[in-house]
Order: structure tokens, then C-alpha cells, then sequence
């Protein structure tokens, strides 16, 4: 509160303090104001089935034990609720507890049970429904209120119900007019990839931290995001007016009019300077010292290269190709995706065109397709997952080759460990190469192959691979997610997420070195690349390539064009020595 109230005007901050003010992480730097849409697990497709005479008995104590499993829970979150949370938390959740033991909530579920024979979660939505239009229909405000409070508790033992822990957002009757703000628990990248369509002014979710792919996705919106909330979902409502502030990860509901006031000139002021930075679209990257600096853009789609043309992009440093894949249950064929990399590759003209092979696993699964593994993110994803279908492999690899006649194609391999993967990739691209000149396929079979370096064991030992390999990219995010043993989505650890941890920023200077001395290029597409707090110390580390979303290029040309690389290269090199943290005000020029 203290550090929003800085920059406001007497008269808003005093205004400002009957305003609940949230925090979490932001992720995308940007002003949003709108309403509020709560995605609701309500929408949870629920079965609907009459029951046979003798289970009615059960089922009623199936209901009665999720009713309890679902007290219980809100009296747990009670008692450990930590003490930074909001003070309105504690008694939002009491009264929750309260609903459910409420008579006419579970008695009338019992009865539904038992007179109409509808199963628990039939039965429960009904008595919902019934109950929220009773809140909804009342003169008072307070009691009004309610009906999102009994949605809440009976989407929380739909849950407990269905054993599932995922949430589905029926996005269908959402009408935007792009002043929409998304309030989640969680939203997965594929449900992200969903709600691209839309036209949403910000996310916001309990869950998530800075480098999971929901906030990788939103990034690439170019919309406001904060991630990582712990309560919002809990306390606002529908239609609830927010001020979304990306860059410092705060939310502001329902605000008084001058703060709004205020709010709107931020947003305006921001808007500018963005557009001023856009006379640096065609400016070389060079810092004051002549080293030439190439900017490369990610994207997700193959839409998405207009943007980073237009952004002044050299090339696409990283496709990341499994976002054709996710959300949908028949696979993208050969041909789709054909269609789909060519799009890139002409819209680059020329450029060269980076497409990392599938990285599916972790959290980022095929639709259809529960994680299993204990540990997905140390399981069977990217490469692994290739090897294991060569079919599924054969047909990308096949399509980026038949792309690739039509302008520089560069494959990535992510997740690599070993080079027996590698020369096992290698093996499938010359499979695929001789199958299509065998069929008289059009395709460029002379094709640059790179690789992640995103697993320590291959940063720590790298030499072999940087021969191997035509280019190496860095990609930090799962670099500092295994170096540090922390899962980059996990909010409760998001804290430990360091990537300033000397051991992390070694690794990066090892493989820049080992690359720099074979003559192989080296980049970082991690989000570490387009964070501009950070380019000094990469340029430190001798880093001569970036690539990251399109809006942040310009925010970094910027600063790169600002910096001395020798200068930095010497503080940076003589902290890592004796694996110091290295303090960026030291880099401030
Ligand atoms: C990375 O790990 O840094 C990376 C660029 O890949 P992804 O974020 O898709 O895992
Ligand atoms: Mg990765």
C-alpha cells in the first residue's frame, strides 16, 4: 500500500485507504481497468444420472462426506491462514463453513437424493441454482452478495466430489468488450491458450509464479498479469471494478473515482512511452562500446511473427511448437503443421526462424492426457517424450523440413542431457529427410540443428555439445527451475526462484565461453532475456544474443544501446570468481 500510495496524489491516497489492495507477482508491465469475471469451477461439466432405488443410501453419504471433507478443509485454511493474509479472509471462509452446514443446503440435497433420485452432484447444483436466484432476487446488498459466496462453497464440494482438482472455465458466455479482467485459481496454458481468442484486459490467478507457461502465454497477449495471489479468486466478485498495476504485481478493488482518475493517466502515460520506444524498431542493437547485439523474438504461434516483425525482430529465436498441440483432441498432422511453420517462415522473410520440436510434459500436457508421473517435470517431457514416440517425431520433423524450403529453418532441441539423444535426434532428421526424397516430398534437408541448455549436466559439461551442436540457446527458465531444485510454477517457493543465484549465472557464462571459443552462437530465451533489470549483467556475461516476447525487445534495444560491454564484462567476470552475488546497482551505469 505504502509504495502505491507514493506516486498518487494526496487526495487519491487518502481516498485510497478503504480500498482493498491486492498483491502477487506481476508478470506483464501494463495498467488494466475493468470489471471482474470469476471463473467459476461451477462451470465444471457435472454428470447428470438417476440413481437405482438401493444406492440412494450411499449416495447420500458420499454427499455427506464430501460436505464434511469440504468443512473440514475451510476450518483447516482457517486455523493456517498466514499472517500477511487478507483480514477479511479468515471470516469469508467461517462463513462458508457456516453455508455448509446450513440445513437447507445439505438436507435439500439429501432430499433431491432421495426424492428424484439424481446423483450428489445433480442434486447439488440444483439446490444451488435454487438457492443463488433466492440471494440474488433479495432488496438487501449484503444478503445479495451471498449467492457468489454458495456458488463458492458448492464449486468446493463439487470438487471434493469429482476427486479432480482441475478446473475447466466455460468461457462460451463470457460477452467481452475488452475490458475484462480473468480471475482464476489457476489457468493451464492450454485454457490460456483458450482465452487468447477474447479479449481480456488483464489475469489474475491465486496460483502461478513469474516463469510458469500461464504467465509465459499471458506475456505473449501482451496483457496485464499478476500471478500468484493466494486469495483473489476468494475475495472478488463478479463485476467488481479492478485496477490492475502488472508491474509491481498489485491489484486495487473497487477504487474511489480519483484513484481511478489517477489510474486511467498512469495507463495513458504508459501507452506513450510505448509507442515512443517504437522509433527504436529499426535501430541496431549495438552498445556504446560497438558490440553488435542480435534480438530475436518468442513466440507460441505462428501468428504471433507478425508481432515480432513489427517489433524489429532479426529472426524468431525460439517457436515453441507444442502450443500447435495443446487444447485439442486430434494432433495437428503433417500437413497442419507444414502450414503452420511456413506461416512463420514467410511472414519472416528471410529471417531465420528457430523451431524447438515438441516440449510437451510438466505443465504442459496433450489434452487427454493426465500427467502421471510422480515428478513430470524430472519425467518422460520434450525429447524424452520424442524418443519415446518416434511416429509423433517422424511427422514434425518431416513438416519443419518441408518448411524449411521456404526460408532458414533452425530445429531446437529442448531437454537435451546427453549427446546419445542428440545423435538419436539426429537419427529421426535424417529418417524423415530420406523419406521424403524417397516420395519426391519438396524439402530443404540441409538444416541447422541446436540445442536447449536447460539441463545443468549439459551446461556443467558443455564442450562436447558445442561442438556438436550448429547453436546453443539458454533457456534459464528450466535452468534455474533444476539448478535451484525450485518448481518454477509453484507459488510457495516462487520466492526461491533466483535468477541472479551465482551458481545459475556460472552456468551462463560457462556455456557463453564454451560457445564463444568454438565459434558456435549462444543465446538466452529464457524470460531472463526480455527482463530489462537484467541486461547489463547478461551483456556481462558476454551474452550477444537475446531472444523474448516481442513487446520486450524494444525496452531492452533500449538499454543495450545504453551499456559498455567491456566495462561489465570485467565487474561481472571478477564477482563470479569468487561466486559472489552480484548487486545491479554495481551495473547501474
Ligand atoms: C526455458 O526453459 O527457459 C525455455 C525457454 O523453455 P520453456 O519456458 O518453454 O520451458
Ligand atoms: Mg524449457
Amino acid at each position: 500500500m505504502e509504495a502505491l500510495a507514493e506516486g498518487l496524489t494526496t487526495s487519491s491516497s487518502e481516498s485510497l485507504s478503504s480500498t482493498l489492495c491486492l498483491y502477487g507477482q506481476g508478470v506483464v508491465r501494463g495498467y488494466a481497468i475493468g470489471r471482474a469475471v470469476v471463473m467459476s469451477a461451477a462451470a465444471l461439466e457435472v454428470a447428470h444420472y438417476r440413481l437405482a432405488p438401493g444406492d440412494i443410501e450411499a449416495e447420500q453419504h458420499r454427499f455427506s462426506q464430501a460436505v464434511e471433507t469440504a468443512v473440514r478443509d475451510l476450518h483447516q485454511m482457517v486455523e493456517t491462514l498466514p499472517d500477511d493474509a487478507p483480514r477479511e479472509m479468515g471470516v469469508l471462509l467461517s462463513v462458508h463453513a457456516m453455508l455448509l452446514q446450513d440445513p437447507m443446503l445439505v438436507q435439500s440435497v439429501c432430499q433431491l437424493i432421495s426424492d428424484r433420485q439424481y446423483n450428489a452432484e445433480w442434486a447439488l447444483t440444483t439446490q444451488g441454482q435454487i438457492l443463488a436466484e433466492q440471494f440474488a432476487t433479495m432488496d438487501d446488498d449484503y444478503l445479495r452478495e451471498r449467492s457468489a459466496d454458495v456458488r463458492q462453497v458448492i464449486e468446493r464440494v463439487l470438487r471434493v466430489l469429482s476427486g479432480s482438482r482441475h478446473w475447466l472455465p466455460n468461457l462460451d458466455a463470457v460477452d467481452s468488450d475488452g475490458s475484462l479482467i480473468v480471475v482464476a485459481r489457476d489457468i493451464s496454458p492450454a485454457d490460456m491458450m483458450r482465452l487468447r481468442g477474447g479479449k481480456f484486459a488483464a489475469f489474475l490467478t491465486d496460483l502461478g509464479g513469474a516463469t510458469s507457461h500461464t504467465a509465459i502465454v499471458a506475456r505473449s497477449m501482451n496483457v496485464p498479469a499478476v500471478v500468484g495471489m493466494g486469495w483473489v479468486r476468494m475475495l472478488v466478485r463478479d463485476g467488481d471494478q479492478l485496477i490492475v498495476d502488472g508491474l509491481n504485481g498489485m491489484v486495487l478493488v473497487n477504487p474511489p473515482a480519483s484513484v481511478l482518475a489517477e489510474y486511467r493517466e498512469r495507463q495513458t502515460a504508459f501507452l506513450r512511452e510505448r509507442d515512443e520506444l517504437k522509433a527504436l524498431r529499426f535501430a541496431p542493437a549495438v552498445t556504446l562500446d560497438g558490440v553488435r547485439i542480435r534480438m530475436e523474438a518468442n513466440i507460441e504461434l505462428p501468428e504471433e511473427a507478425a508481432d515480432a516483425l513489427a517489433a524489429g525482430a532479426e529472426g524468431i529465436g525460439l517457436f515453441r511448437s507444442e502450443f500447435l498441440f495443446m487444447g485439442r483432441r486430434e494432433l495437428p498432422g503433417e500437413d497442419e503443421q507444414y502450414e503452420a511453420y511456413t506461416s512463420a517462415v514467410r511472414t519472416m522473410a528471410g529471417r531465420p526462424v528457430t523451431i524447438r520440436t515438441l516440449d510437451i510434459g510438466a505443465d504442459k500436457t496433450l489434452d487427454g492426457e493426465a500427467t502421471v508421473a510422480a515428478n513430470p517435470a524430472l519425467g518422460l517431457r520434450a525429447i524424452r517424450y520424442c524418443l519415446a514416440n518416434p511416429e509423433l517425431f517422424n511427422t514434425q520433423l518431416r513438416a519443419l523440413l518441408r518448411a524449411a524450403r521456404h526460408g532458414p529453418v533452425r530445429i531446437l532441441l529442448p531437454m537435451i542431457s546427453s549427446l546419445q539423444e542428440i545423435q538419436a535426434a539426429r537419427r529421426a532428421l535424417d529418417r524423415a529427410a530420406e523419406e521424403l526424397r524417397v516420395a519426391r516430398v519438396p524439402h530443404e534437408a540441409d538444416v541447422q540443428v541446436g540445442a536447449m541448455v536447460e539441463i545443468p549436466a549439459m551446461a556443467i559439461a558443455i564442450e562436447p555439445f558445442a561442438e556438436e551442436m550448429d547453436f546453443l540457446s539458454i533457456g534459464t527458465n528450466d535452468l534455474i527451475q533444476y539448478v535451484l531444485a525450485i518448481d518454477r510454477g509453484d507459488k510457495d517457493v516462487a520466492a526461491l526462484y533466483d535468477p541472479m543465484h551465482p551458481a545459475v549465472l556460472r552456468l551462463i557464462a560457462h556455456t557463453i565461453n564454451v560457445g564463444e571459443r568454438a565459434g558456435k552462437p549462444v543465446s538466452v530465451c529464457g524470460e531472463m532475456a526480455g527482463d530489462v533489470g537484467i541486461t547489463r549483467m547478461l551483456l556481462g556475461l558476454g551474452l550477444t544474443g537475446f531472444s523474448m516476447h516481442p513487446q520486450q525487445l524494444l525496452d531492452v534495444k533500449k538499454e543495450i544501446r545504453r551499456a559498455h560491454t567491456n566495462a561489465l564484462r570485467v565487474k561481472v567476470a571478477a564477482a563470479l570468481n569468487r561466486a559472489e552475488r552480484i548487486d545491479l546497482a554495481d551495473l547501474a551505469p
